[in-house]
């Protein structure tokens, strides 16, 4: 190990962006970490610190790493490796605010109260840039749009490979400029410190590469989304709980009150899943992606989608549910934490769930989802049960943060709108 190695140590913040400090990497202590604000919270997806806030300049964190998710990252010189870090307390405790520390809290619930854990896998999209910030690659599936995101593409799944993370399918996707990266499914906070690491390594190679490699959900009105798909199943005691082929589509008991309580807090959660001032524009009939608050067999259109499982699996293991109203302006900790805690009141509650639908679907047959980021918030202000799920400073925050995005795009139209976000994500 040389002193030009760095350690760069990271949080995931309320707009999804990683951001940390950076020491030699000999004097990274798992004890110590490095020191981090409070108020950094508060920054929003244009880089300004929204006040007012709850922390204004008072306190000091540590950002205390994990070194299980130390990765190396993709710089040409090989001279950083990036890990991923819990906020604490100075005296060593969780920060009541801390993304992945929240996750820990849901996951405990769902372990203390239910016996269960989760296994989950983060499906997703991104549009890949050309120096003039036009897609790069046409072609939809077909070799030509596969080979228009080379050398990135084979260089974005080398560095991937050597960061640890198993990408199952790699695919140029429907859109102008589109791929799909998908990975194999972990336990609940690996899966999203796996989500994190994707985003950053496709980015940084692709940036290597004088390319840009955009998660935003939308990078103009009409164009084909970029999705966040999250797969989860449920576990007792080492075994898989999600299937039982005499259930309602499959699903066993257990996973159908888990849905029903997802499919209970849909219009809620979206505050944390879809939180950007473009991110409902995506949710919308036709586009694939969530059209409204159903579960659906087979269908792309469902919150809640209850895919085919591959010929020859067992379908005990391979059985998952796929949240599909989720992208990438949202934190992967507070994503999967408030999937939990709904799928924790459905369970709570033995919620039972009504139907799955099958065949085609009339956008009539189904309760479309907010049409805005303000919709969501006012439903997540009339949700009382979901507004217990985070600390209130978490909440608060990340009100201030949106209501400072508000202020930076209200004035631009929306394909200018949608541009904002491509650039920041
Ligand atoms: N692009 C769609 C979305 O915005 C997903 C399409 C698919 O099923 O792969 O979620
Ligand atoms: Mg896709």
């Amino acid at each position: 190990m040389t002193d030009s190695m760095l350690a760069f140590v990271v949080t995931n913040d309320l707009v999804a962006h990683t951001r940390g400090r950076a020491l030699p990497l000999s004097e990274l202590s798992e004890t110590a970490g490095v020191g981090w604000v409070p108020a950094d919270l508060a920054i929003n997806a244009f880089g300004h610190l929204i006040e007012p806030n709850p922390f204004g300049a008072l306190g000091d964190l540590r950002l205390i790493p994990d070194m299980n998710t130390g990765i190396p990252l993709p710089l040409p010189s090989g001279t950083c490796r990036m890990f991923l870090a819990d906020q604490t307390l100075p005296d060593g405790t969780a920060w009541e605010c801390c993304p992945r520390s929240t996750l820990k809290g849901a996951l405990r619930r769902l372990a203390d109260d239910h016996g269960l854990s989760i296994m989950a896998a983060f499906e997703h999209e991104f549009t890949l840039l050309n120096q003039e910030g036009e897609p790069k690659g046409q072609g939809a599936f077909t070799l030509g749009g596969l080979i228009d995101g080379e050398p990135f593409g084979a260089d974005a799944r080398q560095a991937l490979t050597a960061a640890g993370i198993k990408w199952e399918n790699w695919l140029p996707e429907y859109g102008p400029g589109q791929f799909e990266v998908t990975v194999a499914p972990e336990p609940g906070l690996r899966a999203a410190d796996t989500a994190v690491l994707t985003r950053e390594v496709v980015r940084t190679v692709a940036k290597m590469n004088s390319q840009r490699a955009t998660f935003a959900p939308l990078i103009h009105p009409d164009a084909v989304g970029n999705g966040v798909h999250v797969h989860l199943s449920l576990w007792r005691e080492g075994s898989p709980v999600t299937h039982d082929s005499s259930g309602l589509a499959g699903l066993s008991d257990l996973a159908q009150s888990a849905s029903a309580g997802i499919l209970e807090h849909a219009a809620a959660m979206l505050m944390w899943t879809a939180p950007s001032h473009v991110s409902a524009l995506r949710l919308a009939p036709h586009r694939w992606s969530a059209a409204g608050s159903f579960v659906g067999l087979h269908n792309r259109e469902a919150l809640l989608r209850v895919s085919a499982i591959p010929p020859g699996s067992d379908a005990a293991l391979a059985y998952n549910i796929e949240y599909r109203a989720a992208d990438a302006t949202a934190n992967p900790y507070l994503v999967l934490a408030v999937l939990v805690h709904a799928m924790c009141d459905g369970l709570d509650r033995n919620l039972p769930l009504d139907s799955v639908m099958t065949g085609h679907i009339d956008d009539e047959q189904f309760t479309r989802l907010p049409v805005d980021l303000a919709g969501a918030i006012e439903a997540f202000d009339r949700d009382a049960t979901a507004r217990v799920w985070f600390s209130s400073d978490l909440v608060d925050t990340a009100l201030a943060v949106r209501r400072g995005e508000w202020e930076a795009v209200a004035e631009l139209d929306v394909p200018a709108r949608c541009l904002a976000y491509a650039e920041r994500y």
